[in-house]
């Protein structure tokens, strides 16, 4: 029942709300950029030193913004890392613990429902929302970018992609009969399946561009989601021209994968630039997770451990920020920073509560030194499969797994994670209180729910239905 009183809340409510959006819409709402890379090494962009890539465009949002020397994302794989991102939330909480398979007769396969996106928590706040690229977070039709708050799609749902589009040869998910048949399907334009002629990271360059000069008017947010450099290994003329110096082939085509990528970066800032709203737009820059060293013959350097490892090397990735005329520029930031934080610093730029209680941090207090301090005391990672956890602090990290000694590093003395400190008799204080956290956050989260890339074909035997695909235009 409403009474009189709840009656005349609800009505402010409402009216307080249309004027808060009314602001928004009317005042200087910043735009939202995403831009992330897919199994980018740690060392294989030019703000952390790389010598053999250049990346001068991505390089520009370090030089003009602030580089994260200790920036993490929440789990070291693709599909959890983005199902982080994309909620603002450790995934595990959710049971988002593995890659989805591609399964797109399975509703289940992907980021549940309940879960606000940061595109659909945006779209409410008068946003016109872009995906562009990697979508992995669901392939059933409830599942896709255009149900999960974007107004425009472009690019392909599986965890990965062939580049060169005369491999796009399955018309649409009604011809995939395995897991890597979801490379070759054509791209969708939102729910249409499109005929695509450029290399795949350059159409989703010119997509991303195109969507700031239909949209710059407005508020926008836009995830621009490569699969750069994220195998199969596979670059034009055009840009493995730029790398004949490299003589191992598998890091000369990485290279040149790279390259385009920050082409399309340049692109992309150059827009901005053009149409004169630097200013007024944010731009984060990271990868998913860490080089899978042998892979794409990436490199992590000086971190140890790569793609999948809790090491640093898993989860400890290329990241800056700009923001013209409200962050430094030229600036590092050295406390540990996370991906879940963007959701949670998007959030407080339109003054807004998210669904769903956030596990980032607005990162700008830190970042314009208002606040001091680190915006976490603590950040965490599971791998459930292999019962495997870490915590890290502002100093200390520690890396739990079953039926192995734990093991403990001093990040701040040796980011290489070279020497395993847990035995150390001083430090058993130290250790017994980083178990004490991860077990108090372990309570937090629940088992997986669904089976994961690892399992593909008991998967498929517990569902003969799921190539059963008629309508998937
Ligand atoms: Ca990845």
């Amino acid at each position: 029942m409403i009474t009189g009183r709840n009656h005349l809340g609800l009505i402010l409510c409402i009216a307080f709300s249309f004027m808060a959006k009314l602001s928004i819409a009317q005042s200087s709402a910043p735009n939202i950029i995403i831009i992330l890379a897919d199994d980018l090494g740690y060392a294989d962009v030019g703000f952390n030193g790389c010598k053999d890539i250049p990346t001068p465009h991505i390089d520009r949002i370090a030089s003009n913004g602030v580089v994260f020397s200790r920036g993490y994302v929440s789990y070291a794989v693709c599909g959890p890392s983005r199902a982080g991102i994309m909620t603002g939330r450790y995934q595990d909480r959710f049971g988002f613990s593995k890659n989805p398979l591609l399964a797109p007769n399975d509703p289940e396969m992907g980021l549940p429902l309940e879960q606000q996106t940061i595109a659909e928590f945006l779209k409410e706040q008068q946003y016109v929302t872009g995906a562009i690229g990697k979508w992995h977070l669901g392939a059933y039709p409830t599942l896709r970018p255009n149900k999960r708050g974007f107004d425009f799609f472009f690019g392909f749902l599986s965890g990965g992609h062939r580049y060169l589009p005369e491999e796009l040869t399955l018309q649409d998910l009604s011809e995939a009969k395995s897991q890597f048949d979801g490379y070759r399907t054509k791209l969708l334009r939102n729910e249409k399946r499109v005929e695509e002629k450029e290399y795949l990271t350059d159409a989703f360059s010119r997509e991303a561009v195109h969507f700031v000069e239909e949209n710059y008017k407005t508020p926008f947010f836009l995830y621009l989601a490569y699969n750069a450099p994220h195998t199969p290994l596979e670059a034009t003329g055009k840009y493995l021209d730029r790398f004949k110096q490299i003589k191992d082939e598998k890091r000369r085509t990485y290279a040149a994968m790279i390259s385009a990528m920050d082409y399309g970066v340049g692109l992309l800032m150059d827009k901005l630039q053009s149409l004169g709203i630097e200013n007024n737009t944010i731009v984060f820059f990271l990868s998913d997770n860490g080089g899978p060293i042998h892979a794409n013959a990436s490199s992590n350097a000086p971190l140890r451990g790569e793609k999948g490892d809790f090491y640093e090397g898993g989860i400890h990735v290329p990241f800056a920020v700009q923001w013209k005329g409200h962050l430094p520029a030229g600036t590092r930031y050295d406390g540990p920073v996370i991906s879940l934080d963007i959701f949670a610093t998007a959030a407080a730029l339109v003054s807004a509560e998210p669904r769903n209680t956030l596990d980032g941090v607005n990162l700008l207090p830190y970042l314009s030194g208002e606040k001091k301090g680190v915006p976490h005391d603590d950040l965490f990672w599971r791998n459930f499969a292999v019962e495997k956890f870490a915590v890290v602090g502002p100093t200390y990290k520690r890396i739990d797994q079953k039926d192995k000694a734990a093991q403990l590093f001093n990040l701040k003395k040796d980011i290489s994670e070279k020497i395993d400190i847990s035995s150390v008799v001083n430090n058993q204080s130290i250790m017994s209180d980083l178990e004490n956290k991860i077990k108090r956050w372990s309570g937090l989260l629940i088992p997986p729910k669904f089976l994961g890339l690892l399992e593909d074909q008991e998967y498929s035997q517990q569902h003969p239905e799921r190539w059963m695909v008629k309508d998937n235009k």
